[in-house]
């Protein structure tokens, strides 16, 4: 079916913005079944593309493609391939885990793709997509051959689209854990169990920042998880590594990633609430990674949510010896890289610490976004040099 935008609507969806609000549609029948496959056209009645619609959500049309091309099994084909292609070339041959699809990022909207050694997860965001999900299916078992294929299906966008969480094995048989290596260094990882699908990806090129950055350093790897930054930062040779995790899970996942890679004694699990451990502690770091959890879920929180990480920051600064690094980060979309940039800026004037900036930190390449859409960027952050 063909939908009509608003004159003026069609220019950032003619440079790549893959997302239409409701507001921009000229009509829109909310009696359409969510999801449904639709061709957009400008005000004159030009095609600028197809997409899927959801009458249900503000977001209403996300695009897949900016031609009158058909949506079917040549076109999944083709994206998967090129997805494929990217990260062939950008994630080096040391590495088994990482994204595959990364949603509008690889103009496929609502799927999220993730590699962990032979199988993939796969997360299915909108009505759209789950509509689709047989054609992807299809392309990544024929140009992946994973030998499973696993579906964690859950959160706000869902929520949003009016579909129920969903996880469940779509293909072959999921095993219940698998060791994958993550520049050259292995992490076991719980597909079924774990947070998000199991290893945060996003910052792999981050903890090799680390790791290039902890010889001979006392790190603090706060928010660790799974360990990603510790471990980095253990095989680079740091004097030692103190590990914060409020999860007894995660505090216990990242002593097992840490033994799994032969590291020596010197380091530490904690488990322990960040802002408690950083109050309390006698330690003084050299090099202090900060990756806490979104602390601001809903743009209504983001006054409270800056004001947290604003005291992360403060506490952190305050435990860094003289010439530290500090790798702090934001993954809150409602925060963006200026905004962070002033949080803790704020945070260094209370402290009385002098802070130089080294470099800005993101999400690596196998997370890429249209250039039209900086809502996709939501990971930020800093290196940071304290004085
Ligand atoms: N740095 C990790 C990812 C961090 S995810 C990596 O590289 O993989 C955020 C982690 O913060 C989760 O493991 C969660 O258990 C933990 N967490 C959330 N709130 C916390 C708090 N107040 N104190 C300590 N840990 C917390």
């Amino acid at each position: 079916m063909d939908l009509h935008l608003k004159p003026g609507k069609d220019r950032p969806v003619r440079v790549g913005h893959p997302w239409i609000f409701s507001g921009a549609l000229r009509e829109v029948d909310h009696g359409i079944e969510p999801g449904t496959l639709v061709r957009v056209c400008s005000a004159d009645g030009d095609v600028i593309g197809r997409g899927y619609l959801n009458p249900r959500c503000s977001i209403a049309v996300r695009m897949l493609v900016r031609s009158d091309e058909p949506i079917g099994a040549e076109f999944f084909a083709r994206r998967v391939s090129s997805a494929l292609a990217l990260r062939r070339e950008m994630v080096g041959a040391d590495t088994d885990a990482y994204r595959v699809i990364n949603g509008e990022g690889d103009w496929l909207p609502g799927f999220v793709v993730d590699r962990y050694g032979d199988m993939c997860v796969l997360q299915c965001l909108t009505a759209g997509a789950e509509r689709l999900k047989p054609l992807l299916l299809q392309a990544l078992v024929e140009a992946l051959s994973p030998t499973s294929i696993y579906e964690r299906s859950e959160g706000s966008v869902r929520e949003a689209e009016g579909l129920p969480p969903f996880a469940g094995t779509l293909h072959g048989t999921c095993p219940s854990s698998v060791t994958v290596r993550q520049n050259g260094l292995l992490f076991r990882v719980d597909p079924v169990g774990g947070q998000k699908t199991g290893l945060f990806l996003d910052q792999r090129v981050n903890r090799l920042r680390a790791r290039e950055l902890a010889r001979g350093r006392r790190v603090l790897d706060a928010f660790c998880y799974t360990g990603g930054f510790a471990v980095h930062a253990g095989a680079a040779g740091a004097e030692y590594v103190v590990a914060v995790d409020s999860s007894a899970a995660a505090v216990e996942s990242a002593r097992e990633n840490w033994r799994l890679n032969g590291l020596g004694e010197a380091s530490r699990f904690v488990r322990s609430d960040v802002n408690r451990f950083l109050r309390e502690t006698d330690d003084r770091f050299g090099l202090l990674v900060l990756d806490p959890p979104a602390l601001v879920k809903h743009r209504r929180d983001l006054a409270r949510g800056a004001r947290a990480y604003k005291d992360l920051q403060l506490w952190a600064l305050r435990r860094a010896e003289p010439d530290a690094l500090l790798m702090t980060f934001s993954c809150s979309a409602h925060v963006d890289a200026e905004l962070f940039r002033k949080i803790v800026l704020g945070a260094a004037a209370d402290a009385g610490r002098e802070v130089q900036l080294l470099e800005r930190l993101g999400a690596g390449p196998d997370h890429p976004t249209s250039l039209a859409h900086p809502e996709g960027e939501y990971l930020s952050g800093l290196l940071l040099r304290v004085f």
